[in-house]
């Protein structure tokens, strides 16, 4: 006849029962937050669920639709709740502050992030860096009927597109703002952005003043970034030292430098483009506070 267990051994196996069933419990809430199931019911939960009590306050907000590790993490230090906080330990105030940033109107929505700045200031070093610290920042590809320069591919830098076909996007109500720079048209695809922010993902439209007059009428929220040069000099430095084009086009991008620098105001900040790395750790700081776009 087989040895009767220990009652230790009962005891572990028992344990061990119970925390599988308090795993799958978890693993079924969980799914439930991400069919759009409501926060402020699973929380309420905590105190009649073992399970749901000892569920950490990340895994319920990793849990929800479109928030990943990086927005989760913002997102509990705007709560003001620690990382390991289980949902039994959270005070009334946190339990306030979570509801209302997952299910309060921008729940869910990302951040509109426009970098804007004369012509020469460097953007597109400052957006390439940006993008290397921060990978799940969406980046819109603009439409342009410029030609490209050496070395940009279409679909990445930009859609070059022809004059027609960009007309026939702004006719159809396709781009979120749009402009003529420099003799050319350049615009930004509404879909692809308005996709991302529903899914809770952070974009960067990096774009000239007239849009970003324009995204600022359009996109009450979006946060509004200038990009300064440290002197006038030193802008036309870098814009007579970029030889891609000719001298009659750098005189008209420095002219319309002139007019950009004195839209530094209208912008909710500057960041000053000393050093790329230094400007772009300063932009997601600025990101980081600031609040998802609200519900359209
Ligand atoms: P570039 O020809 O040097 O790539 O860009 C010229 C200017 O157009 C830059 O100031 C750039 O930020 C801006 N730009 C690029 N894409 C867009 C866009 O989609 N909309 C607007 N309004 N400006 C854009």
């Amino acid at each position: 006849m087989a040895e009767q267990p220990s009652l230790d051994e009962e005891a572990r196996a028992r344990g061990r029962q119970l925390a599988l069933q308090a795993r799958r419990r978890r693993a079924q809430i969980k799914r439930d937050l991400a069919d759009g199931g409501s926060v402020r019911e699973v929380i309420a939960l905590r105190d009649v669920d073992p399970a749901v009590a000892r569920m950490r306050a990340r895994e319920l907000v990793e849990a929800c639709p479109g928030i990943g590790p990086a927005r989760a993490t913002r997102l509990l230090a705007d709560c003001h709740v620690a990382e390991s906080r289980r949902l039994r330990g959270l005070g009334e105030h946190q339990v306030a502050a979570l509801i209302a940033a997952l299910e309060g109107g921008g729940a869910g929505r990302g951040r509109l992030l426009v970098l804007s700045g004369p012509s020469g200031v460097g953007k597109s070093s400052v957006v390439a860096r940006l993008r290397a610290l921060r990978p799940e920042l969406i980046f819109s590809v603009s439409a342009t009927t410029r030609p490209p320069r050496e070395g940009e591919v279409d679909g990445a830098h930009y859609r070059f597109v022809d004059r027609a076909t960009f007309e026939s996007m702004i006719a159809r109500g396709q781009l979120l703002e749009w402009a003529e720079f420099a003799g050319h048209l350049y615009g930004t695809p509404a879909a692809p952005v308005d996709e991302a922010l529903a899914a809770g993902t952070d974009v960067l439209l990096e774009i000239e003043l007239h849009g970003a007059r324009q995204v600022r009428d359009s996109a009450a929220g979006a946060l509004r970034v200038f990009l300064a040069p440290p002197s006038w000099e030193v802008l036309v430095e870098r814009l007579q030292g970029r030889r891609t084009e000719s001298e009659d086009v750098i005189e008209r991008r420095l002219e319309t430098a002139r007019v950009e620098l004195a839209a530094e105001p209208e912008f909710d900040h500057t960041v000053v483009n000393d050093s790329v790395d230094e400007a772009a750790a300063a932009v997601l700081d600025l990101l980081d506070r600031a609040a998802p776009l609200a519900a359209p």
